[in-house]
C-alpha cells in the first residue's frame, strides 16, 4: 500500500474507534493531515475544543501560532504532517492519561511508518516522552537526536508560548532550526548514516549532535 493509502486507512479506522474512553466524549476524532511524504511530522498532544469540532489539528489559537512558526521557516501546513498522541480529545483538556496514549499509540506508529519522515518535532511532554522518555524539556528543547533511523526534535507546546513571552521567543528559536536539522538528516542519508540502529542501553543514550 502507498503512505496515501495507509494514512487513509488510519484516518478511517480512528474515526471510528472505540479503544478507549476518549471516544465517548469526541465530537469528531483528529486523525491528522498533511503531506504523505512529508520530511518533517509534528506530533502534539490532543485535540482541544476546536479540532474535536472541525475534525483537524492545532486549528485553534496554538495552531495559529504553529502556522506562523511553519511560515518563519517558509513552510506551509500542507508540505508538512501534524497529528497528536491521542486522536480524541480529553474531556476539559485535561492530559491524556497513559492507558489512553498506549491505545492510540499504534495508529501514531502506523502513520510514523507511512509517512517514515526525516526529522520528528515533538510539540508538548506527552509526545516527548515517546521519544526522549524521562528527559526534561528544559534541558533537551530544540536539540536534535538521531532516534530510530530519524532526527527527533523536542520543543515546548505552541500553546505554552500563547502566554507567556519568554517560551514564545525561545519556541521561535527553537524552529528556527528546523531546516538545518533536515539539511543535517539528509547529509547523514547519504552517506548512509541515517539506518536504524539497535536499541540503545541506559548507559548509552541516544546520540547528541553537538552541531546543535
Ligand atoms: N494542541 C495539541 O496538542 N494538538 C492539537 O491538535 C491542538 C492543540
Ligand atoms: Fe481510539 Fe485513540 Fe480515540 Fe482512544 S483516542 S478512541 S485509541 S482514536
Amino acid at each position: 500500500m502507498s503512505s496515501e493509502e495507509i494514512l487513509k486507512e488510519v484516518a478511517a479506522e480512528v474515526s471510528i474507534c472505540t479503544k478507549c474512553d476518549l471516544s465517548k466524549g469526541r465530537t469528531k476524532a483528529v486523525p491528522g493531515e498533511g503531506n504523505p511524504h512529508a520530511r518533517v511530522m509534528f506530533i502534539g498532544e490532543g485535540p482541544g475544543f476546536h479540532e474535536d469540532r472541525q475534525g483537524r489539528p492545532f486549528v485553534g489559537p496554538a495552531g495559529q501560532f504553529l502556522e506562523e512558526l511553519l511560515a518563519s521557516i517558509n513552510l506551509k501546513r500542507a508540505d508538512v504532517f501534524i497529528t497528536n498522541v491521542v486522536k480524541c480529545r480529553p474531556p476539559g483538556n485535561r492530559d491524556p492519561l497513559p492507558a489512553e496514549i498506549n491505545a492510540c499509540n499504534d495508529y501514531l506508529d502506523r502513520q510514523i511508518a507511512a509517512i517514515n519522515p526525516q526529522v520528528i518535532v515533538t510539540l508538548g511532554r506527552f509526545s516527548m516522552a515517546k521519544f526522549f522518555g524521562g528527559e526534561k524539556i528544559s534541558a533537551i528543547h530544540g536539540r536534535a537526536r538521531k532516534i530510530d533511523g530519524r532526527m527527533c526534535i523536542a520543543m515546548y507546546h505552541p500553546a505554552a508560548g500563547l502566554h507567556q513571552q519568554s517560551l514564545k521567543d525561545t519556541i521561535r528559536a527553537d524552529f528556527k532550526k528546523i531546516p538545518l536539522v533536515v539539511a543535517e538528516a539528509e547529509r547523514l542519508a547519504g552517506n548512509g548514516q541515517m539506518e536504524a540502529e539497535p536499541p540503545k542501553t541506559k548507559e548509552e543514550p541516544p546520540e547528541q549532535l553537538a552541531l546543535f
